[in-house]
């Protein structure tokens, strides 16, 4: 129960509309998805929590777009058609303000995905955010972690490092030039999930995983699942980090070492990290282009466990980019 307004007022305000593909939503003890022959559900739960994952003050409304991208993300890394998603939310009052912009945030991405909210759970408590996204893919062809192999090339989608830059500059350790700022910005407060890529990859890639902790933490996450090593060249990794117009103007604000951070461990960039055989090359940019997004091939698997970071003439490159601070 929350003051001034009842919970269930709330839920029917900001919480339900009509539903449109599953058999039944919001309102009774469940809800009812329906399942075609021959798929399977992919499902996936990510919580957000205020002061851990985003600040008191954030824009309520790229809040619930974040809420939910961070969730359509994971359905992208398994090649996943988004479907349906449930919305537990602890609030510690009935703001209506920030209810009507959380909520248009929301579904604004959602009706861009066909993914429509069908449940959740309201209770008073301090703001957290908890969705459990549903999507849908034939039997057997999901992409997962476990599935690459020596040999195989590695790509990233889109760029890298943006969303930590802006992490950096909020939090007063860094200074960006105003339009790369309100860029970087939008990639940390409001990402993209690539879904479409995703989906296009599906029978091209071996493994994928979306990039949430930064790019070594979750290849490795990959590497393990598939027993495998990689070798990823850093020249090519570091234009990732392409920010802005204004990059190229502001290029000498970072140290070389702080921008190859924001690349390999800068976390928060929901792209897509993923491998597929030499032979599938031009698939990968055909899939790449079907989808509209980037990608930038940066290495390739190795049977050795772990990861080795090169330069461009194949010297090992130092660092510990996996915990880096380099922004002093
Ligand atoms: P129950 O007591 O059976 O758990 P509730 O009274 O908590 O059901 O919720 C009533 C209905 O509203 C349920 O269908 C539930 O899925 C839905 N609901 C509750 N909170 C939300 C929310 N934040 N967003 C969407 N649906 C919600
Ligand atoms: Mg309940």
């Amino acid at each position: 129960m929350l003051a001034s307004m009842s919970e269930f007022d709330l839920i029917a305000r900001y919480f339900t509309r009509p539903v449109m593909r599953a058999a039944l939503g919001v309102g009774d003890d469940c809800a009812l998805l329906r399942t075609a022959e021959g798929m399977q559900l992919a499902v996936s739960s990510d919580m957000l929590v205020e002061g851990r994952h985003f600040f008191a003050d954030v824009d309520p409304s790229r809040l619930g777009h974040k809420a939910l991208a961070v969730n359509l993300s994971d359905l992208a890394a398994c090649g996943a058609q988004p479907l349906a998603f449930t919305l537990a939310l602890a609030l510690p009052r009935a703001d209506e303000a920030w209810l009507a912009a959380f909520s248009r945030g929301l579904f604004a991405l959602a009706d861009v995905h066909g993914c429509e909210l069908v449940g959740g759970d309201t209770t008073q408590g301090p703001l957290n955010i908890c969705i459990t996204v549903f999507g849908e893919l034939p039997k057997g062809q999901a992409l997962l972690r476990s599935g690459t192999r020596a040999g195989d090339d590695v790509y990233v989608s889109g760029t890298l490092g943006d969303a930590r830059l802006a992490l950096e500059a909020l939090r007063g350790r860094i200074t960006l030039p105003a339009g790369w700022m309100a860029a970087a910005r939008l990639r940390l407060e409001q990402p993209t999930p690539r879904v479409a890529l995703g989906l296009a990859l599906r029978g091209i890639a071996t493994a994928a995983i979306d990039i949430s902790d930064g790019l070594l933490g979750d290849l490795g996450h990959l590497l393990q699942a598939s027993a495998v090593g990689a070798r990823i060249d850093t020249s090519l990794a570091i234009d990732l980090l392409a920010g802005s117009p204004d990059f190229e103007r502001a290029e000498g604000l970072l140290h070389h070492e702080a921008r190859l951070g924001c690349v390999l461990a800068g976390g928060d960039d929901y792209e897509l990290a993923f491998t597929a055989p030499v032979s599938a090359r031009t698939a990968v940019q055909a899939a790449a282009l079907e989808a509209r997004t980037p990608v930038t091939r940066i290495g390739h698997i190795e049977s050795a466990p772990g990861l080795r970071l090169v330069d461009a003439a194949g010297q090992p490159v130092s660092g510990q980019f996996a915990s880096f601070d380099h922004f002093a």
